[in-house]
């Protein structure tokens, strides 16, 4: 009964229309022409993106090609999750999410399923990193269990266990639209607005462009999912500073020959474990690596720890400077001899069977490589904050990079920002819960992010397909009280005196 309602009001027409967009909203692979199917799509079926509740139900009904079918099965086993309430866990939570990389589109998923209503920001109007993530096998599930595959054939065949960020981008974004969130790009948040006294209006946001319509988006939960940057104020970072480390990555055209098909990956040769490989390497080419990785992906995806010595040697580092930011300054690297390293490094470590290789694009549209430093990585204080301005309550929570930053040969960013992501919504089903006081959430949430920066793939329970949003269901021997209200009251920002 509840099915014709849903189609009802729809014309053959138009529902063919939108199974039409639904196909090249499956296959489309740029950020652009997703949201331009999708917007066909809705606007055929006379939808807005809202509520789970009442945005799924009715795409669902209408959407009944064998490829939408086999993805609603996929859904709907997710929202089935106890844990959601039917869609009803977080019925009056409005959530802004800042940025739409892997961890804030994963986010948005989980608060959508809990039924609040979601808003994304991303500054961004393109996905353009081709770079190349190592997915712990619990991720691997996780997106599966979401229909990566029926949006990616390819993902994560056989053994292969990588996907690049572009991609993994494409198939959380669609996903997240599918299920009701509402995506904005081009739109970068730059800080909060508070809530002034004697009126109704609640927390919003200072964005760019200013006159954005989100600007009058009121909301009650914030998660900072912009990177590493951060720009979500209020929150402290520690530093953690290691000896000297300068990576290198490099993205070539992969252009699917056979020869290319043949060329093994290298997934992780780190010094200690292969000497003899950068022994030869420094001896033949007096490149001087730590480690080196390479995956075929979409394109051929090469990252490396390079020692400065054989930079400064190689003459890609023109001055040695005792500044690690004017070292990489780009005024002091030859960037045809930074080609010419990595070009290097790649055809040794690949035995020379590559041939012609040859750079993708980046953002920019110059070669995709890139020199940096990770000497030196953050980690918030803290993951979550409340703030109460003249009655108007707001739960801030930081996800993925903006929390915790990787230590990228680890290959843990992913794996750890989707954790933070599925602990976020724990936070927010908590947030909308009338048992539970503002103190109670954040003392939780602080309890589960002491465990975070030790996870690795051994640690975590090993039935992935029994994760939820319930931290317990991912931490083995976690201690939900190991932070108690009474430790967490300064990171409660209230102006309410009494
Ligand atoms: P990001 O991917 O940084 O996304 C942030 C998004 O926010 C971007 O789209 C950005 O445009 C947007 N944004 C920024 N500011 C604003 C704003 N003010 N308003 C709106 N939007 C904004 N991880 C792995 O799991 N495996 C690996 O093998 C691996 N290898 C790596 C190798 C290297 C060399 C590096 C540098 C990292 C590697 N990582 C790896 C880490 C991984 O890339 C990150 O952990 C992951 O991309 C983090 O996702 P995120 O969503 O937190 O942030």
């Amino acid at each position: 009964q509840q099915q014709d309602q849903w189609t009802r009001n729809i014309s053959g027409q138009n529902a063919a229309m939108a199974n039409e967009y639904f196909e090249q909203f499956v296959n489309a692979s740029s950020l652009k022409h997703i949201l331009g199917y999708y917007r066909g799509l809705i606007d055929n079926l006379h939808l807005r993106p809202t509520v789970f509740t009442q945005f799924y139900p009715k795409l669902r009904a209408n959407l009944t090609s064998w490829r939408a079918k086999a993805l609603w099965k996929k859904f709907d086993a997710r929202a089935s999750h106890k844990c959601y309430s039917k869609g009803r866990a977080a019925p009056n939570t409005r959530v802004l999410i800042i940025g739409a990389g892997p961890c804030g589109l994963r986010s948005a998923i989980e608060a959508q399923l809990l039924g609040a209503k979601v808003v994304l920001v991303e500054k961004r109007d393109r996905f353009s990193r081709n770079n190349v993530l190592h997915l712990w096998p619990f991720v691997i599930e996780d997106l599966r269990m979401l229909g990566a595959k029926k949006f990616f054939g390819k993902f994560c065949a056989g053994a292969i266990d990588h996907i690049s960020i572009r991609q993994l981008q494409c198939i959380l974004l669609k996903v997240a639209l599918l299920l009701g969130v509402e995506v904005h790009t081009e739109v970068g948040f730059e800080r909060l607005i508070e809530p002034q006294p004697d009126e109704k209006i609640g927390w919003r946001a200072e964005l760019d462009p200013p006159d954005h319509p989100v600007s009058q988006y009121e909301f009650d939960v914030i998660i900072g999912a912009d990177g590493k940057r951060n720009t979500l104020q209020g929150f402290t970072r520690k530093e953690f500073r290691g000896k000297l480390a300068i990576a290198i990555t490099a993205n070539f055209i992969n252009k699917k020959t056979e020869a290319e098909a043949r060329v093994e990956e290298i997934s992780g040769v780190a010094f200690i474990f292969n000497q003899k490989f950068f022994k030869e390497l420094h001896e033949t080419t007096r490149i001087d690596l730590e480690n080196i990785v390479y995956y075929k992906d979409d394109t051929h995806y090469f990252v490396m720890t390079a020692k400065k010595a054989s930079l400064l040697e190689k003459g890609v580092i023109k001055q040695d400077l005792a500044d690690t930011e004017k070292l990489l300054a780009p005024d002091n690297v030859d960037r045809d001899a930074l080609e010419n390293y990595a070009i290097e490094a790649a055809n040794f470590s690949t035995n020379y069977q590559l041939p012609d290789l040859e750079f993708a694009v980046n953002h920019y549209a110059q070669p995709d490589i890139a020199m940096f430093d990770f000497t030196s990585m953050y980690a918030a204080e803290n993951a979550s904050k409340v703030l109460e301005r003249n009655g108007h309550k707001l739960l801030m929570i930081l996800v993925g990079d903006s929390l915790l930053e990787p230590f990228w040969p680890t290959g843990s960013g992913c794996a750890r920002g989707f954790l933070s992501s599925l602990d976020a919504a724990w936070a927010i089903r908590g947030w909308g819960s009338s048992s539970r006081t503002s103190l109670d959430v954040i003392a939780e949430r602080e309890s589960v992010y002491r465990l975070l920066a030790q996870t690795t793939p051994d640690n975590l329970n090993k039935d992935w397909k029994s994760y939820t949003l319930d931290p317990s269901t991912r931490y083995p021997n976690l201690n939900k009280v190991a932070v108690t209200p009474r430790q967490v009251a300064c990171l409660y920002d209230t102006d309410d005196a009494a």
